[in-house]
């Protein structure tokens, strides 16, 4: 438009209805508001965690505590060899390649047990089960240490952040940081044979031998880290086909635990990437605020529900901790139950209130549900595949839009709607079944509608 076209005297004129002076307020507003929307997507638009944001109900209905949230009773580190992937009688059967009742599903072209899913399955662990591991106590050489500028100095709350901002363009979903408690590092690790871990001042890096593993006092902090695993391919466990959304989630948590440790050992620090080996990843991820015990024996986040994998970072990094938090999921807990009612193998207990442990594979003490894990890894032999539905059936698994924001945000603040809000969940068919013609028709079907 030329500026003869516009009305000189900033008047409204017959032929254009908005003046120069309203339409320089209008385009002002605009712009401040684009401005708005522009600094918020430059705060947020980074990283796969753009999808996993909070709600605002959400995050103003999480309470940020003092202390651990939950009654620890005497609990004593725990041993490795102990816990539910050695132990169940059969389940060294199922830990081999294709145990038989995965090759009769294959041989017989299950849906989402074939060729084509065990594929995908296996696959899909590649970055976790490769090796070398990434889980590498030393550096990777990737970082390149710079002595000549020294290593990074600034306050703890600066390098919570920093770290938390490298996580998520690593790919985390969530990330806390808590105080290292050598009560969630295993006593012993191995099966063969046990080797003692020991927190010590007598070395100042770690030392790892097959008598002992040693880890020095100044490493305090341990940064957790929240993996997102893929929700609709889960609605396809207990199948190879949606256990491979679980692969993806484990080959997720060694590379950010692997980036994250390069980055700090980049800044001059050290770092112990780790996974499920070394220490206990749910209390370690409460400690760090990053959600609550649920009654499947697994962490409930704000946003992702139960559909997540959790990896660590132990470091001498002066960081500060992050708080502990309550969204009122344990609540939430005792009245659905929807995870002990699909549970196919019964292993979930249906109790209102907390149960006694179960297997030598529980780590006696807190008071929590205890889980029946040798009943759920039997299932997983006798099904061919892992399973996962207790982590598909949990009704905070969901998008996040207003009106999951909402019913969230109003089971935090009352259980009074509880029941009427599993119902609805039911109604609505979240994460209730698994549907064998799906996974038949999963692999017809184009991977991007704009090749349909
Ligand atoms: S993984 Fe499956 S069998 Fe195991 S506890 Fe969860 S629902 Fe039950
Ligand atoms: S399914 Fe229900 S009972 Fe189970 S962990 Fe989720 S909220 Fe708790």
């Amino acid at each position: 438009m030329s500026d003869s076209t516009l009305p000189k005297d900033g008047n409204t004129s017959a032929s254009n209805p908005v003046s120069r002076r309203s339409f320089l307020a209008a385009a002002g507003a605009v712009a401040g508001a684009a401005g708005v929307l522009a600094a918020s997507q430059k705060a947020f638009a980074y990283g796969p965690a753009s999808n996993y944001l909070p709600g605002s109900l959400v995050k103003s209905t999480i309470k940020r505590l003092d202390k651990f949230p939950y009654e620890l009773g005497g609990v004593q580190r725990f041993r490795e060899v102990l816990n539910a992937f050695g132990n169940p009688p059969g389940y060294a059967e199922f830990k081999k390649d294709y145990p038989p009742t995965t090759m009769q599903k294959m041989q017989d072209k299950v849906p989402g047990f074939t060729l084509v899913d065990q594929a995908l399955y296996n696959a899909a662990w590649t970055s976790y089960r490769g090796a070398p591991s990434l889980f590498s106590w030393e550096p990777l050489g990737v970082a390149k240490p710079v002595p000549q500028i020294g290593r990074w100095e600034g306050t703890p709350e600066e390098a919570n952040i920093i770290i938390k901002k490298a996580a998520r363009i690593f790919g985390a979903a969530d990330a806390g940081v808590a105080r290292t408690n050598p009560l969630w590092f295993y006593a012993t690790v191995g099966r063969d044979k046990e080797t003692p871990i020991e927190f010590t001042d007598q070395v100042t890096s770690p030392v790892k031998t097959p008598d002992l593993i040693q880890i020095p006092n100044s490493m305090q902090s341990v940064i957790v880290l929240i993996i997102p695993m893929d929700l609709q391919m889960m609605q396809f466990t207990p199948s190879a086909l949606g256990s491979a959304a679980v692969g993806v989630g484990y080959s997720g948590m060694i590379e950010v635990a692997s980036k994250l440790a390069e980055f700090i050992r980049g800044l001059g620090y050290q770092a112990i990437p780790m996974g499920n080996d070394t220490s206990l990843s749910v209390p370690m991820a409460i400690e760090a605020g990053l959600g609550e015990q649920g009654r499947a024996g697994i962490l409930v986040h704000p946003v992702l529900g139960t559909c997540l994998r959790i990896s660590k970072v132990l470091t001498d990094l002066p960081i500060a901790p992050d708080k502990p938090i309550r969204f009122g999921a344990q609540e939430f807990c005792k009245s659905c139950k929807k995870c002990a009612r699909e549970c196919p193998a019964g292993a979930i207990p249906m109790d209102d209130e907390y149960n006694e442990p179960i297997r030598v594979s529980n780590n006696p003490g807190p008071k929590k549900w205890y889980v029946d894990v040798w009943k759920c890894h039997c299932f997983w032999s006798t099904n061919g595949a892992p399973c996962g539905t207790c982590q598909r059936t949990c009704p905070y698994n969901k998008p996040q839009t207003w009106m999951h924001d909402l019913v969230k945000g109003m089971t935090a603040t009352t259980s009074i709607l509880d029941p009427v809000f599993i119902k609805l969940d039911d109604l609505m068919g979240y994460g209730t079944y698994y549907d064998p013609d799906a996974a038949a028709r999963f692999w017809k079907e184009a991977a991007w509608p704009t090749q349909g």
